[in-house]
């Protein structure tokens, strides 16, 4: 087959059923475990002004290389807008905006966008599912948030994932630490890649996030944050971890875990999939940003959250074996033998009466009808000839077992409810 002249943009995919059908069924999972938790849900713009996300970091590469920008049309008000990388930022700037009662518990799902360098489970475009909750600066809201996400990969049947936790600190204790940290790391420059001492001038706690080999010895030595907490951000960490053993939620405190995203303080988590490959194996990520909404604009409101990437989620449900497509909902294949007229009206019979109906285009054989009905995963082919019409009725063929039997034409809608109640899909 010659290659068509276009293709999806580098780092970006299309997703085909019946793979979609999975892909929102996990998206319908996490909504739920989002809403009988009480949070609702927020869609904001999939595009806003670049100064939303420039708290994100100014030496992250989320902002300095990966932003999808452009200009608004606008001459009057010229204005850089940019994809957004990531929604925790527009969720604060939507709080700032609206200022709803607090405490704000919203979830979110939909498409960022990095222009990353793509790579198995990294692209330009990727879908997340997050929550933020904002307005509480109770230990048990980090708890809860955590929570909720454990659960929610619990409830896809994942059992090889891990939680990795530290507090990044509060503005007190950050800066101690950042100068002790910064004062190490110039102390041992000469064994660092040359990429983390360019990382070093910008912002030394990233270097910690090195994957290069060469600055992993400096790394294991460099001092970490929990050792220069304040006496409040030790409690608050020890009541986060009380509050984990009461669940029985396990944990790894991981000290050097530092995150992409400038704005994190305090607690910070990710949950990496141990079924993954180690480049690419973080499922999820979240923490405490409680400056963000301030910084927006909006009064000082505290916040957690977390977002989790869809894409890897399902790579780590394909490496567990887990979370199967859910069946096809066509539960009845109509197969019009005369001219495709029956198969019109049946069908939008059937679909008003809630059974899931399809039927084929074009005339074609009853061969071909039945072969694309088998395809279609429907569970019953009502077959109608010449003979069914005669008699007012039609073909009921089991397409499990192979029975048929003849149904009164009037009877069909309540027969089928019936058979397909009596034998719900597994
Ligand atoms: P972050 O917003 O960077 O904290 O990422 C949260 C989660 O989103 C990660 O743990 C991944 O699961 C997912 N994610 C982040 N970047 C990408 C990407 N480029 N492609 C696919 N998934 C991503």
């Amino acid at each position: 087959m010659a290659k068509p002249q276009f293709q999806a943009p580098k780092g970006t995919r299309d997703l085909l059923p019946p793979d979609t059908r999975r892909w929102r069924a996990v998206v319908e999972v996490f909504a739920d475990t989002a809403e009988r938790a009480g949070y609702g849900q927020v869609i904001s713009p999939m595009f806003e002004d670049v100064g939303v996300f420039l708290r994100l970091g100014e030496s992250t590469e989320v902002v300095t290389k990966e932003m999808f920008a452009f200009e608004d049309k606008d001459p009057k008000s010229p204005q850089q807008l940019v994809l957004r990388p990531e929604l925790t930022a527009s969720i604060c700037r939507a709080y700032a905006q609206h200022r709803p009662v607090t405490p704000w518990k919203v979830w979110y799902e939909g498409p960022q966008f990095r222009y990353e360098k793509p790579q198995a489970g990294r692209y330009r475009q990727f879908t997340q599912v997050g929550v933020e909750l904002l307005g509480a600066d109770d230990p048990a809201a980090d708890v809860e948030v955590i929570a909720l996400a454990w659960r929610f990969y619990e409830s896809l049947g994942l059992q090889q994932v891990s939680l990795l936790l530290n507090s990044l600190g509060d503005e007190l204790c950050r800066p101690v630490y950042l100068e002790a940290l910064r004062s190490f790391l110039v102390s041992r420059i000469d064994d660092l890649s040359e990429a983390s001492q360019a990382t070093l001038d910008r912002n030394p706690l990233r270097v910690l996030d090195s994957k290069r080999e060469q600055d992993q010895a400096v790394i294991a030595a460099a001092p970490v944050m929990v050792d220069f907490l304040t006496d409040e951000t030790a409690a608050h960490f020890a009541a986060v971890r009380s509050g984990l053993d009461s669940l029985g939620i396990a944990y790894e405190i991981s000290p050097r875990l530092v995150r992409g995203l400038d704005y994190y303080a305090r607690t910070t988590f990710e949950f990496a999939s141990t079924a993954l490959d180690s480049a690419q194996n973080a499922v999820g990520g979240g923490g405490r940003y409680d400056r963000l909404v301030e910084d927006l604009g909006g009064p000082a409101t505290p916040g957690v959250g977390f977002a989790l990437g869809i894409d890897r989620i399902l790579m780590a449900c394909d490496a567990e074996g887990v979370f199967a497509p859910p069946p096809s909902p066509v539960d009845v294949f109509i197969v019009d033998m005369i001219d495709g007229t029956h198969a019109t009206i049946v069908t939008d019979e059937l679909r008003r009466a809630g059974i899931g109906a399809e039927r084929s285009f074009g005339g074609r054989s009853v061969k071909a009808q039945m072969k694309v009905a088998d395809r279609s995963g429907a569970r019953f082919a009502v077959i109608i000839g010449d003979d069914e019409v005669a008699a007012d009725a039609v073909t009921l063929r089991d397409l499990t077992g192979g029975e048929q039997e003849l149904v009164a034409r009037s009877a069909l809608a309540t027969n089928l409810v019936r058979k397909l109640q009596e034998t719900p899909r597994s």
